[in-house]
């Protein structure tokens, strides 16, 4: 299935989309739900974040190729850190540069979509907690990074979590080619077979730490390749078999 989350004539709703229509739903994918029968081009709709996570959990270092590129360490257990939900927008919404940053950076992410409350569960299990996967931009004010001694801030200013456009059970998110576009122009080019801590075992882990709700996402790490963005920039993210997350940058 490819679910989104839309507005259309000022209600916001989900669907499911097949080819390039959308097939409305009552309820969501994170309940129960059943189709209304009515369907739409879609072009006629506007996406939205396609899920409303209580937190983004955020994994950091978690490609090999990316541990290389800043010659840092093999992590031997995931590094994480959260983003409030306040971050997240959606497709072709505008990420915000803050006025406390000099430079702001893009980080493409596949992103692992929660389906069911998640607490203690063995990483044999944790696939059944996965409703499916998006792309994700880990937008960092990597200035501010070193800051604190912690990245709340720097990762945490509102409009820095884009989602989207769907999310997908459709994808074997062991071998997804993933990239960035920063105006048209290649920047990461890499596959999520280069993740340290795959999605399974971040699942069991992470629920071992916090209860992992519906709609949650968890962040799985960026490749080699990040940048900084200036307003007026068009950051793509782009994930095999998931789609193109696309965001501009204003002041
Ligand atoms: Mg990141």
């Amino acid at each position: 299935m490819r679910y989104i989350r839309f507005e259309h004539e000022g209600t916001i709703g989900y669907g499911i989309v097949e080819a390039d229509r959308v097939m409305f739903m009552d309820g969501s994918p994170f309940a129960e739900y059943s189709l209304t029968g009515t369907s739409m081009a879609f072009g006629e709709v506007t996406p939205l974040s396609p899920c409303e996570p209580t937190k983004g959990v955020c994994i950091g270092l978690n490609y090999r190729d990316h541990a290389e590129e800043v010659h840092a360490a093999i992590p031997t257990s995931p590094v994480v850190f959260i983003k409030p939900s306040g971050c997240v927008i959606g497709p072709e919404q505008q990420i915000v540069y803050p006025p406390l940053s000099k430079r702001v950076d893009f980080e493409a992410e596949l992103a692992i979509v929660i389906g069911r409350t998640a607490s203690k569960v063995s990483e044999a299990d944790a696939n059944s907690y996965i409703l499916g996967y998006t792309c994700a931009n880990d937008v960092t004010a990597r200035d501010l990074q070193p800051h604190d001694g912690q990245w709340t801030v720097a990762k945490g200013f509102d409009t820095f979590l884009p989602l989207g456009p769907v999310i997908t059970d459709e994808v074997d998110p062991t071998s997804l080619v993933i990239t960035s576009r920063l105006n048209g122009t290649v920047c990461q080019n890499s596959n999520t077979r280069n993740l340290i801590f795959g999605c399974a075992y971040l699942v069991s882990y992470l629920s071992h730490i916090m209860t992992l709700y519906p709609g949650d996402v968890i962040l799985t790490g960026t490749p080699s390749g990040i940048g900084p963005m200036q307003p007026g920039d068009t950051i793509e993210v782009e994930i095999e078999g998931v789609g193109i997350l696309r965001n501009t940058v204003t002041c």
